[in-house]
Formats: structure tokens, sequence, C-alpha cells
């Protein structure tokens, strides 16, 4: 038993905007009511004091990379869901880019096992959507779903042909399963580093342009439309990009996207042959920035997702064009978007708190709501807090973040899943 005493509980699902007790039992949710009316002597377990705090849904990221199995030196689900706790998450999607690859039912159950037994939050196993994530010949979907996968990819890459993203299309369809799709055009990223502009001319690194994510987006978005299936764009990083999702949303197609906070708070003016900067796809342009703002503000963009990509520091220290694409995600997800979008005026708290909520757990299929008989998945957090992100903190076995020793108001204060307090600043 837990009670949550006194925080300002906001809530999209049910518009609440107020100060609220929230009692938990056994995994969920029993009570919500406003401070002071639950009786306390009926109350015998943990009470955690939220004045001052915001108690929010449960934050679910829909895009990391946990690395078990087979990149273990990386990340593991144990230290991953850790690190995933420390940032506010109780829930996280892990993409099938594993060794092997998730691309069957006993990866996938595997994943399951190893969630069960040692991780800190909620882990919901995206599969491959071909083979391997080679792109030749279709995965097999229907069995890893009854095992409990909640999505197909192949990220990292593309689904390699249109054909073949048809081909999952229609599969998906018909299992309601949203296909998210690292949207890229393999043949114009080809050997880039970084995106292509006036820095990677400056920088002398070969670059790709913001067609190489658009051209594939626009692909996609016409598949959808063909099929009818869900499609859900990840770390969508371009302005044509995010206007194709809009006219897709406009025209009612089943079209959804997240925005990673790495992109929309660095540029390309950003990286200065610091791998921590490299990531796939890159950071963008100043105006594409601007856009993915805007998204975020004006209802565009579903999601903020982390694609938390840990690289152990052996890997990811050598030169920018050597080292592999990727940075860690979840501990400083939440204060970026406080500092970008909130404190800067461009979204309020409400928004803020959808996009790391029901906004996500819409693209699944899913609810999230702070009412009784829900599961009992919380996220608190401050808003002004100051403190400053300590990478080598981390319970992540990777310090690939270019965020180390930035100084953030506000951030994670508890994470609670299924009714037990998992992280406490
Ligand atoms: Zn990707
Ligand atoms: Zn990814």
């Amino acid at each position: 038993m837990l009670l949550i005493r006194n925080g300002r509980v906001i809530d999209p699902a049910t518009q609440t905007d107020a100060l609220r007790d929230v009692r938990l039992d056994g995994d969920k949710i029993v009570e919500v009511a406003a401070p002071g009316q639950i009786q306390l002597d009926a109350h015998n377990g943990e009470i955690f004091d939220a004045t001052g705090f915001i108690v929010a849904p449960g934050f679910i990221d829909l895009h990391a990379h946990l690395r078990e199995p087979g990149q273990e030196s990386s990340e593991t689900i144990e230290t991953g869901t850790k690190s995933a706790a420390r940032g506010g998450f109780t829930a996280v999607c892990c993409m099938p880019n594993t060794k092997p690859v998730n691309d069957n039912a006993s990866v996938t159950r595997f994943i399951l096992d190893r969630a069960k037994a040692s991780a800190s939050v909620r882990v919901w196993p995206i599969g491959a959507a071909s083979v391997g994530s080679k792109g030749e010949a279709i995965a097999e979907i229907a069995a890893m779903r009854d095992a409990g996968i909640v999505a197909v990819s192949d990220d990292g890459k593309p689904i390699a042909t249109a054909k073949l993203t048809r081909q999952v299309m229609d599969y998906c369809l018909s299992l309601d399963l949203p296909v998210i799709e690292h949207s890229e055009d393999v043949s114009l990223a080809a050997g880039a580093v970084m995106r292509e502009g006036v820095t990677s001319t400056r920088l002398g690194l070969p670059g790709m342009p913001a067609a190489a994510e658009s051209v594939c987006v626009a692909r996609d978005v016409q598949l959808a439309e063909l099929t009818g299936a869900r499609l859900h764009v990840a770390h969508l990083s371009a302005k044509a990009s995010l206007e194709q999702v809009r006219s897709a949303k406009s025209r009612g197609l089943r079209v959804t996207c997240e925005v990673t906070p790495h992109h929309f708070t660095l540029i390309d003016e950003d990286v200065q042959y610091d791998s921590r900067y490299k990531m796939n796809p890159p950071l963008a342009a100043r105006d594409d920035r601007k856009a993915l703002i805007e998204g975020l503000a004006d209802g565009t963009v579903d999601a903020i997702a982390t694609d938390h990509a840990p690289h152990e520091p052996a890997l990811k220290d050598v030169e920018f064009d050597r080292a592999p694409f990727g940075v860690l995600g979840f501990e400083t997800a939440l204060a970026l978007a406080l500092e970008q979008l909130v404190h800067a005026g461009r979204i309020s708290l409400m928004r803020l708190v959808e996009l790391f909520t029901t906004g996500p757990a819409k693209v699944l299929g899913m609810e999230r709501k702070i009412w009784p008989g829900q599961p009992g998945d919380l996220t608190i957090f401050s808003f002004e807090q100051p403190w400053t992100y300590d990478v080598k903190q981390s319970p992540s076995k990777s310090r690939n973040s270019p965020f180390d020793g930035r100084q953030f108001k506000g951030g994670p204060v508890a994470a609670i899943v299924a009714g037990r307090m998992i992280h406490k600043k």
C-alpha cells in the first residue's frame, strides 16, 4: 500500500490539474481524492509526501535500446531499466536490434523473462518486421504478438523495400499492431555521419540531406494510405517529414510520430567532432528544430521518445566518423522537455505530460489514466528544483550523453510501477 499525498495531479486523460491524494493498493490505483479526504487510519502502508511536486500518469518511452541479448557490455535490461526509472519512466519499449534480433517468439520470451527477473520498470518488446531485420522475408509477427510484442520495427534501419513494407503493414493491420519506421532512404544516407549542410562542409564530414528521412516518410505515408495500417514515424527530425505527418493526419490516416529530446534541443551546428553528438537521424538544421517544436506544441507530434542508445565507452571514444550512432536518453528527457518546451513558454505542463503518457499510450492502443482500477504506474517530478546531470552517476553501463554536466530546472523525483516505489530521488 502506498499513499501519495498532496501532489499536483496532472492527468491529460481526465483533464485534471489539481491537488490530490492518490492511494495505491496491490498493483493498482484504488482511490483519488482531494487532499485529506482519504481515511488515514485505514492506510497502514508507505506515505510519500508529494507537496510541491507534480504527480503524472506513468511515463512511457516508445523507443529505447536495452542491448540485451547480445551487447551486454553496453547495457542490460537491468541497467537500462534502472536508468529509465531514474528518468521517471515506468514503461519502456525496447527495439529489436539485439543479437540475436528479436524476430521470433523465443527471443521475445527471453526478453520478457529477463525483464521479469531483473527490470525496474515495465519492458514492452518491439518485434522485428523482417527476419534478422534484413529486409528480405517478413518476420513471425503473429507468434511474437502472442508472446507479447507491442509493435514491429526494423529500427536501426528502415524496412528495406516498399513491397515488404506493404506486406508488413497488411499483416500488422490484421493483428492491430503499429508499424514503427526508422525512416531513412539508405542510398541518400550512405556513408554520412551527420546532417548535410554548412556545418558538415565546414567540418569536412560526409552529410546526409533532410530528404534521406522525408523521402522514406513519403513512401510510408502512401503505403499507410494504401493499406489502412497504423504507421508510427520514429525519431522524426526533419521539417519536411513533419509536414507529411501533419497532412496525413488531416486526411484521417492513422499516422503518428515521435520526436527525441536531442532533436528538439540541439542542431547540427552543435556538432564539433564530438562523438556524443553523433546519432541517427543526425542533429538537424535550425529550421527543423523550430518546426519540431511547433509540431510538439500544435499536436502533430504524438510522443516524446528517447531513442536511448547506449554504447560502451570503448566503442564511442573514437574519432567522430568511426563512432557508432546513438546517445543516452532516459535521465535527461523530462528535464530537457521542461527546459526547451515548458520553461521556454512553448507548451503547457498538461501538454508535456500528454507527450510522455497518454500520447505514447495511444500510439500503442493503450490507456493511461490516474483513476481507480487503473495500473499503479505514476511519475512524480519537480517543476523548478535545480539539479545537475552527472552521467558518472548513471546506472547505465554507457556514458555517451552530450548533456553531461548540464544544469536543469525541474526533473524526475520518483517512479512508481505496479504500485511499488521503484525510484526515489
Ligand atoms: Zn532508428
Ligand atoms: Zn532507435
